[in-house]
């Protein structure tokens, strides 16, 4: 079968490990050209996933920012990615941008400081509105911006209130960006996953209990795996999904009420 994303510059934020570093490698499968690999801390589990998506034949750069800290975060890490970019490929633009990075913490209502609000208001909404702004006149005609949102957008999430709310300001991002990027015929779509194994909730999913829980949310009666979502994500970056802007996918395995 063809590749999907030949010579395509993609930037995926959070890709050192989980479903970014699983789009990242389907990227990198799909033909991509230079995949940028940004990372908060673990400088060893980044330059891994560099070393995995050479060894598929395809530049990849490391980049570090910490999205705690917002606008500068983002203004940081489209600097830093540009420039490796014009190093590798002489030029830098960025055809796909995916916004993956995100913090999921279980903070009930009752237990949740202003503190903890600003963190995962930063790093899962007010980051990738700045990141998209950084990268708006840099991306190219027919290019992508995906939002990795989550399934607690569509499903009430009570143990999850500021996360899922700051998923929920991701998809209306999305949709008040798609028309205004449309004219370009660059597309913004969200991808929802529901429960995939990752760091992410490894030690919750540790629990027999809550295994069964997350189990049972899919129709397919398993929890996600990192490729189940990254795949998702690969054919939104592709031109198979050109006519699609502004839209909430879902990656839930069909997980409900
Ligand atoms: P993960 O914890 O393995 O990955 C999250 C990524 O975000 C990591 O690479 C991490 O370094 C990065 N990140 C966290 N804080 C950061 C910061 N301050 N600065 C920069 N980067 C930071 O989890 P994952 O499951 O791969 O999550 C990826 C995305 O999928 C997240 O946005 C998450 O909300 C979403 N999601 C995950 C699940 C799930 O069940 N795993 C479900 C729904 C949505």
């Amino acid at each position: 079968m063809s590749q999907r994303l030949p010579d395509k510059i993609a930037l995926i934020t959070g890709s050192s490990r989980g479903i970014g570093r699983a789009a990242a490698l389907a990227f990198a499968n799909e033909g991509a050209a230079l995949i940028g690999v940004h990372y908060t801390a673990n400088t060893d589990a980044a330059n891994a996933t560099v070393r995995d998506i050479e060894a598929l034949g395809v530049k990849a750069v490391a980049v570090k920012a910490d999205l705690r800290h917002g606008k500068e975060a983002a203004d940081s890490l489209w600097a830093q990615f540009s420039e490796a970019a014009r190093k590798e490929s002489g030029s830098s633009v960025l055809d796909i941008l995916v916004n993956n990075a995100g913090i999921a913490p279980a903070l009930p209502l009752k237990h949740t400081s202003e503190a903890a609000f600003d963190e995962v208001m930063t790093i899962n909404y007010k980051a990738p509105f700045f990141l998209i702004q950084a990268v708006a006149d840099h991306i190219r005609d027919n290019g992508r911006i995906i939002n990795v949102s989550t399934g607690f957008t569509r499903i009430a999430a009570p143990t999850h209130p500021a996360y899922a709310a700051s998923k929920g300001a991701l998809e209306t991002l999305t949709l008040a960006l798609a028309p205004g990027f449309g004219a370009r015929g660059i597309t913004v779509n969200a991808v929802l996953p529901g429960v995939t194994e990752t760091d992410m909730n490894a030690e919750w999913l540790a629990s027999p209990d809550a295994r069964a829980g997350a189990e049972a949310l899919s129709v397919f009666s398993r929890v996600g795996r990192a490729e189940d979502v990254a795949d998702v994500i690969a054919f939104l970056a592709s031109n198979d999904a050109r006519w699609t802007t502004g839209q909430m996918i879902d990656a839930t395995g069909g997980a409900r009420i």
